[in-house]
Formats: C-alpha cells, structure tokens, sequence
C-alpha cells in the first residue's frame, strides 16, 4: 500500500518541511503520494509534483481548505486514509495541530516527531527532552507518524510526479479563520536556516538584541533566535524562542550568546551541526555541547566578531 504525507503550504510556495517529511517517507518502502490541500493552490501541487520520492501528487483545491485548518483537514485525510498504510506530516504546528485528530477520527495511535525510520513499523523518537531515544513499533492498521523534520534531508526537486484532483470537500463547521499575524523580516526563517544567532537573558533589552546579536546575524546571512528566558523578559518574540518549548533547529552553525544552556533549550539546537557559545562562564553547560566556546563579555566580543566579519 501507499504511504500518504501531508503537504505543508501557503497557497503559493511548499515549505521545506515537506522535503524532509518526504525523505522519511520513502523510507518507510511503499509508493508516496503528496496531498495538497488548499485554496487556488495550483502552484503548490505543481511544485509537489517535482518532489523526487512522490509518485502522485493529490490536489484538494477548495475554500473548505483555504486556511488549512484542522478541523476541515483532518477530516478529509479521515476521508482519504483506507487506501494508505501510513499518513505522515511534519511535526510542526500544522501538522501537530491536524494529525492527532485524524489519529483520533481513525482510532489509532500515532507515533510522534520521529527522527529516524528503522523499518515499515519501527521509528526512533526522542524522549526525555532529547537526553534519550525510545525506538517504538507501531502495531496499527494504520500508521501515523510526525516526523521531525530537521532529522532528514530535505528531497530533491528532480521528479515528476501525475497530479489528481480530489472532489470530496468537507468543511466540519467547526471553526473559522479570523486573522493571521505574521512576523515580517528578510531574515531566513528559524527553522529553515543553515546559521542561526541566539540571544539569552544576558542581552538584557530588547535593545541590545538590535544592537549586537542583529549585526551579527545580519553579516552571517543568518536566523535570529533566542532563549525563553530571553523571550519572557519580552526582548523578542515568541516566535523566535528555540528549545523544548520553542522551536527546533539544527542548523550548520548555531551561535549562542549569553545563553547558559538549561536542558530545555538543548533540546531545540543540540544536532546543530556545529556550535558556538559566547559566555563569561566556562561552567555554563553550554560549553558541554560547545565545538568553539569563546570566554568573554557578550557586549565585547560580540562588536568585535561582527566587525571582522
Ligand atoms: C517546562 C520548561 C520548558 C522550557 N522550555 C524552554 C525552551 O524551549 N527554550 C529555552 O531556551 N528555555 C526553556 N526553558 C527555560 C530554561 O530552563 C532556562 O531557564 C532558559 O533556557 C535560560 O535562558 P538563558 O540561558 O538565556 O538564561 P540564563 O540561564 O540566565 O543564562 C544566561 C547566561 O548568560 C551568561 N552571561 C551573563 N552575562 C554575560 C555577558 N555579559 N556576556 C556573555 N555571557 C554572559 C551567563 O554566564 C549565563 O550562562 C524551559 C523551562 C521549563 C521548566
């Protein structure tokens, strides 16, 4: 049987996410199909068509859909499920929003945020805020799965997938969309990308993350982030918090500044592929994790690397 992934979108673009979520798919043996479901949505499923892995891409095109929002698309995933073995979507807050309701509607359990396929049924997950790896084998009719996506690589654009319109449409009545608030920046997007700046409590203002950790983004080409503690003193927004709680990333290079390094926050960066901690205390458990730890005063060391960059 095939295996069904969830497409993520905004109406015009696929995201990323969807890439990995397809290369743990083809792993998991078995034809994939790609569900765009969405509201003049044509270009996303033309783009889903090029995913190297997909066999088919399915088009639900319907103003139920527009705004994906869980209640319409986790009935119509219900809807679509018996010809499929697997239904996977990434783990983030779309797909952690709808999956669970369609495990629910199904009467399955899921297995969640996977970060390596072992086999068909057999997936390894972290527990314990990442300090362990559970492998877990799924005995269900039907497998469900989020997976994490900075765990596999994103798939190529190299295929050509045939693309079938889905006639079904349920809106559940349920909800509706009122607005959306996005966070406009011509930084990449956190989770996205290759080199990201962090921030801790000992930026100390909102100010300062303008004045020393966006400069060194800036030069980096890089995402900004940040610490919770960081972000419930209000320096920045929520949306820029990594960790347990916040965000995933692991990007190529991760620079955390004035970060100390509580477990939470590990949880969100530690596979980065290589790390910088700029700290004034050598005992910070940043430093466990460090490849390069610089020992100094943030609003020293910070001006200066920003400048020899
Ligand atoms: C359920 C739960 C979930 C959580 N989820 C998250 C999460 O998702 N993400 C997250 O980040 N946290 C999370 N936390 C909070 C976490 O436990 C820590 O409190 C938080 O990460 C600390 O943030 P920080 O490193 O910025 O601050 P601190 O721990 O206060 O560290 C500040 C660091 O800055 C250094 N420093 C001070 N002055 C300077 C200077 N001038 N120059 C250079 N270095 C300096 C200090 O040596 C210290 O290491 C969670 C906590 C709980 C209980």
């Amino acid at each position: 049987m095939a295996i069904l992934v969830y497409a993520e979108h905004d109406n015009k673009e696929l995201k990323s996410a969807t890439l990995a979520t397809v290369t743990a798919a083809t792993k998991m043996g078995g034809d994939v199909h790609l569900l765009v479901a969405g509201a003049g949505c044509q270009a996303v499923a033309d783009q889903a068509a090029k995913v190297a892995g997909v066999s088919k891409v399915l088009l639900a095109d319907n103003a139920a859909y527009a705004n994906q929002l869980a209640e319409n698309v986790s009935l119509l995933v219900k809807d679509l499920a018996a010809g499929y073995s697997h239904i996977v979507a990434p783990a983030t807050t779309t797909g952690k929003n709808f999956l669970p309701r369609v495990a629910a509607l199904l009467d399955v359990s899921m297995v969640s945020d996977i970060t390596a396929v072992v086999d068909a049924n057999t997936f390894e997950r972290p527990i314990y805020a990442g300090n362990a790896t559970a492998t877990v084998k799924s005995s269900e009719s039907i497998i469900i799965v989020s997976v994490r996506t900075t765990a596999f690589e994103p798939a190529e654009l190299t295929g050509s997938a045939a693309i079938e319109a889905v006639a079904t449409a349920t809106d559940a009545g349920k909800s509706s969309f009122v607005k959306e608030e996005l966070a406009v920046s011509d930084r990449p997007e956190l989770t996205s990308a290759s080199i990201v700046v962090s921030g801790g409590r000992a930026l100390a203002s909102g100010e300062n993350f303008t004045k020393y950790i966006e400069p060194l983004a800036d030069k980096l080409g890089a995402a900004v982030g940040a610490s919770r503690a960081a972000v419930d003193a209000g320096f920045v927004p929520n949306d820029y918090q990594v960790g347990q709680t916040g965000k995933i990333v692991a990007p190529n290079l991760y620079i955390a500044v004035g970060i100390s390094g509580a477990i939470q926050h590990l949880a969100g960066m530690k596979d980065s592929k290589t790390i910088v901690a700029i700290n004034t205390d050598p005992e910070a458990p940043i430093a466990g994790v460090a490849d390069y730890f610089l020992e100094g005063d943030l609003f020293t060391v910070v001006p200066e690397l920003t400048a020899k960059l």
